[in-house]
């Protein structure tokens, strides 16, 4: 029976961003294991800010398994943080706070930066390159450099391979930014895609002494780009009925949750939802037809269907935890009737 390396991956209990975590277990199975195939596991929680030290022990449950290209029999297994009974989801699992709905789906558009040494790959050492316009799905060495692009490459291959949805990748609109989409029907898929695909790039970068910068606003106020991670959603009522009156229904329900929303969009957005740079500003709620300035963009495609179809929701930030972000989505979808 060969020997599976599973790398068991969850979030700490840092705020107001949670970081990734995983160890490694190795266990004998006949085939890639099955996710109900994977035992619980533990870890000490004293070391992640989950437990005080005379108490430690969290639980680590499954969720999601993906075979790991990058190991010999690999396995990257996504897991919630329990409590000790097993059965109680531990305050900092934000998964478990996600609605059940198969039928929810959702698309991340995960926007970043590669940085060396508190800058982005590119920037020379002092001051900055040409400004912005050039950089956005270029092309050439002087518009991408030499590494980027091959890291990009390697990352989309690895979570290919892990059957992890990924829809695209551009370069960026700053030097060193660069965006990855992924799509997964179900009320969690896309969100555990996304930290899977997140965890990949992250460790993928540390053989090329490289971080990703996942900060909304990393070159502070200047004209260069923030990054976001749009949110795009639909329920099986949006795509299938929707309609002029629920839209406008749903629309009176985001503005009146305005700010829950935000609180989980990401870390300080202030600086990154300001108005400018196809955002808008983070005190107000506003949602166009095909307005990139808007907090919420409605495609044409929609409004030509009658209303129906999937919705943008571009204030997210590209640190958001796509489970808060996705469990808060559907708490307001919720509080919608539908006839
Ligand atoms: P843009 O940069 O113009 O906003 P992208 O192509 O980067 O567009 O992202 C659009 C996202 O919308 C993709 O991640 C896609 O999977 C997602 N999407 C498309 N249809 C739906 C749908 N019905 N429900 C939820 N998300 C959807
Ligand atoms: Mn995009
Ligand atoms: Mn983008
Ligand atoms: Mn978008």
């Amino acid at each position: 029976m060969p020997k599976y390396k599973l790398e068991y991956i969850w979030l700490d209990g840092y705020t107001p961003v949670p970081n990734l975590r995983s160890k490694t277990q190795i266990k004998e199975f006949d085939d890639f294991p099955t996710l109900e195939q994977l035992p619980l596991w533990g870890f000490d929680g004293s070391s992640t800010q989950q437990a005080e030290g005379r108490s430690s022990d969290c639980v680590l449950k499954p969720v999601a398994v993906f075979p790991d290209i990058t190991r010999d029999n690999g396995a990257l297994v996504m897991c919630e943080v329990m409590m000790p009974d097993k059965v109680t989801p531990h305050p900092s699992n934000m998964r478990a706070t996600i609605m059940d709905d198969p039928d929810a789906w959702f698309g991340f558009e995960q926007e970043y930066f590669f940085f060396r040494e508190g800058r982005p790959i590119g920037f020379p050492p002092y001051g900055f390159p040409a400004p912005q316009g050039p950089y956005y799905t270029g092309v050439g060495y002087k518009n991408v450099g030499a590494i980027a692009r091959e890291i990009v490459e390697e990352h989309l291959d690895i979570c290919l391979a892990a059957g992890i949805n990924h829809e695209g990748i551009n370069a960026e609109v700053a030097k060193g930014q660069w965006e990855f989409q992924i799509f997964g029907k179900g009320s969690r898929r896309c969100a555990d895609e996304m930290w899977v695909a997140r965890y990949i790039l992250l460790r993928l970068c540390e053989r090329y002494e490289l971080d990703i910068e996942f900060h909304c606003k990393p070159l502070g106020d200047t004209d260069w780009n923030g990054s976001g991670m749009h949110a795009n959603f639909s329920t099986k009522y949006m795509r299938e009925v929707g309609g002029k009156d629920y839209f406008m229904a749903l629309m009176d329900s985001f503005e009146k949750y305005k700010d829950e929303h935000i609180a989980v969009y990401g870390p300080d957005n202030h600086m990154r939802l300001t108005g400018l740079h196809e955002t808008q500003s983070i005190d107000k709620f506003s949602w166009g037809v095909a307005d990139r300035g808007a907090s919420i963009r409605v495609p044409h495609s929609f409004v030509n269907a009658d209303y129906k179809g999937y919705l943008e929701d571009r204030r997210p930030n590209s640190q958001g935890d796509p489970y808060q972000i996705a469990s808060r989505i559907l708490k307001t979808i919720s509080e919608v009737p539908t006839p």
